[in-house]
């Protein structure tokens, strides 16, 4: 069972909030000034699912002093721990003991939460944002001695625990969505048979999936992948009339109920608006994105070399995507989409820790501060990611930021969390 590390000076109240989250009425261990005790370890129950809790305990400060002492058991539960809960009191704020502790935890790679503990009246409440300032994420507002915010605060430890087997399952533990989309002629059907027919990859039967007749299954390079909404592409002979409607709706629909999309072009062709606009509504849809450049059967070196201007010129808004040459009629690298579908997909789902978001931010803004506008210097404070797939941050500031410097810094957070093939979204808030 995931474990959960617990940190803190002494006096933050964290064996109170402890035997909160325990749902204990009194304390489980007195604490004996100048006495030193081991980590102590308590199996919690929350929503049915069971954790271990880890006091770490022995704060008192020893020869180094208590900065390090504190410093070190932080070192111990990120390195050991599933998650980490940083508890400090919220009535003192952060102190340099825990700017140094919050140093230690931003490099974490498990997951920190911070518990503004102590906030039993509106006066503290309304100083719980300050801790945003640890670079830690969110500060959760508790009481360890009322119980409030308790509750919300083990959710988050839930959230933040790895998702059990069972919870890969639910949340789609089944294929990846891939959709299969492009202009008219471009090669769409020819692909689809080429993953389905000829390469006899065609799988009927998933244990524990139900198929959507309008969905295929494909298998390539030891791997099932549902190509969603496909019905329209396996059909020999394709409605004539009204096809540009019927066509677009499908590939809004495809995009729509999937997670990565394949963009067909022909590369034998120069890019067209339809291409750059099917290619935007997969960004806009902030779907993973694999742009195929097919007919490469028919490609000469003429071509290619116009097609690399191409693509510097139009393609630079998703100089990102993963791109793969292919050839539906020959079969010529349709293999390969296995590991570029992977690489885009694992981009989507990637979430950055907090900590090191921040080191990363506060680092880069040292080197590089945003412009100043009307005479005043807007700061970046923290930033946190707020969601995944897409991964989209948010900025927390004291002025707007340029455009410039807005993409200047989206670049710098691909470059360095390496989001090949995924859009990325950052937002602003501003705080005075
Ligand atoms: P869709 O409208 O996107 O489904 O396109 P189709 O799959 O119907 O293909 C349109 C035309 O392009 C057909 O005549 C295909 O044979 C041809 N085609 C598809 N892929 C390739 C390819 O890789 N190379 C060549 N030379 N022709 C292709």
């Amino acid at each position: 069972q995931p474990v959960l590390a617990v940190v803190g000076r002494p006096n933050v109240g964290k064996s109170t909030l402890v035997n909160r989250l325990l749902g204990r009425r009194e304390a489980v261990v007195q604490d004996t000034p100048g006495v030193t005790r081991d980590r102590v370890t308590y199996d919690a129950l929350w929503n049915g699912r069971r954790f271990t809790v880890v006091d770490t305990g022995g704060w008192e400060p020893d020869a180094k002093g208590l900065q390090a002492s504190v410093a070190a058991q932080a070192e111990l539960a990120m390195k050991t721990a599933d998650a980490v809960l940083l508890v400090v009191d919220a009535r003192v704020g952060a102190t340099s003991t825990e700017e140094a502790v919050a140093k230690v935890l931003r490099r974490s790679k498990a997951p920190v939460l911070v518990a503004a503990n102590k906030v039993d009246d509106r006066r503290t409440a309304n100083e719980v944002h300050t801790l945003w300032s640890l670079g830690l994420g969110e500060p959760m507002p508790v009481s360890g001695l009322h119980g409030t915010g308790s509750g919300d605060l083990l959710d988050a430890v839930l959230e933040a625990f790895p998702a059990t087997p069972r919870e890969l399952l639910a949340s789609g533990g089944g294929p990846r969505r891939v959709a299969l989309v492009g202009k008219p002629n471009v090669g769409k059907s020819s692909m689809l048979n080429q993953l389905t027919g000829d390469q006899r990859a065609v799988v009927d039967e998933v244990a524990g999936t139900t198929v959507d007749p309008v969905d295929s299954l494909v298998e390539l390079d030891d791997e099932v992948w549902r190509f969603v909404d496909t019905a329209g592409l396996r059909k020999r002979t394709k409605t004539a009339s009204g096809t540009e409607y019927y066509a677009s709706l499908r590939t809004k629909g495809a995009i729509d109920a999937a997670e990565v999309a394949v963009v067909l072009v022909d590369a034998a062709q120069p890019l067209s608006d339809q291409d750059l606009r099917i290619i935007n509504q997969v960004v806009e849809a902030g779907r993973a994105l694999v742009v195929a450049y097919n007919k490469w059967d028919l490609v000469d070196d003429d071509r290619r070399r116009m097609l690399e201007k191409e693509i510097d010129r139009d393609l630079i808004q998703v100089r990102w995507a993963e791109r793969v040459n292919v050839s539906a009629s020959t079969g010529r690298s349709v293999a390969k989409l296995a590991p570029r579908l992977r690489t885009a997909l694992e981009s989507w789902d990637r979430r950055v820790p907090t900590g090191q978001l921040n080191s990363f931010l506060s680092d880069l803004v040292a080197a590089y501060p945003p412009p100043a506008r009307g005479g005043r210097q807007p700061k970046v404070m923290f930033a946190t990611q707020a969601r995944t797939r897409p991964p989209t941050f948010v900025l927390f500031t004291t002025g707007f930021l340029e455009a410039g410097y807005r993409r200047f810094l989206e670049r710098k957070l691909r470059e360095t969390f390496d989001f090949t093939g995924t859009p990325v979204r950052l937002s602003v808030r501003v705080r005075e």
